[in-house]
């Protein structure tokens, strides 16, 4: 699979300086690019919309604005690649392995490859207390209606900050067009 077409634009949105939009501290807030991304995919095309808009964070969180959350798919790719360099490393180690993994070389490489990439997913972790590591808001809808956006809908990893959102671009979301989850 591969993505054929790329439309990216940036959004209007008031985004009140309230916290942190991803761990909800209070304190000096910076304002960081966001993009969020949506891929779809016909068949083997697919197309990618990134949408950006400037969100508030503290010093803590604002490297997390780039840091896209892996699918399932992003998921699959990662584990393959893993795997791929496991099973060299126990063909080439296969003298000194145990004997139970020396005579099944590629189901151990498969689990051990399995228990590296579900390690290394938990160790992606905020370091501030309610904060999350990857992106702390995500693009849950978009319709292109025309040459613009038509509708779409962003969930926000904090409650409050997706409640002070909703006050302030009430008008939006009273229209159709903007959906806060
Ligand atoms: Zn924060």
């Amino acid at each position: 699979m591969f993505v054929g077409s790329y439309t990216s634009a940036r959004l209007s949105l008031t985004t009140p300086p309230d916290c942190c939009c991803n761990c909800g501290a209070h304190g000096p807030l910076e304002f960081v690019d966001t993009p969020m991304k949506q891929v779809r995919f016909f068949l083997v095309f697919g197309t990618e919309l990134t949408l950006t808009e400037a969100f508030p964070y503290c010093a803590d969180c604002k490297r997390s604005a780039k840091r896209v959350r892996h699918g399932w798919l992003a998921k699959g790719m990662v584990y393959c690649l893993v795997t791929s360099i496991v099973f060299l490393a126990v063909v080439i180690a296969s003298s000194s392995l145990p004997r139970f993994m020396g005579d099944n070389l590629f189901y151990s490489a498969l689990v051990l490859s399995a228990l590296l990439t579900a390690g290394y997913y938990a160790t992606r972790k905020s370091r501030q207390p309610g904060g999350t590591y990857y992106q702390p808001v995500a693009l849950t809808e978009a319709w292109i209606g025309g040459q613009q956006l038509a509708q779409y809908g962003l969930a926000f990893h904090n409650e409050r900050y997706a409640g002070a959102m909703r006050r302030a671009n009430a008008e939006l979301i009273d229209a159709g067009i903007l959906k806060i989850a």
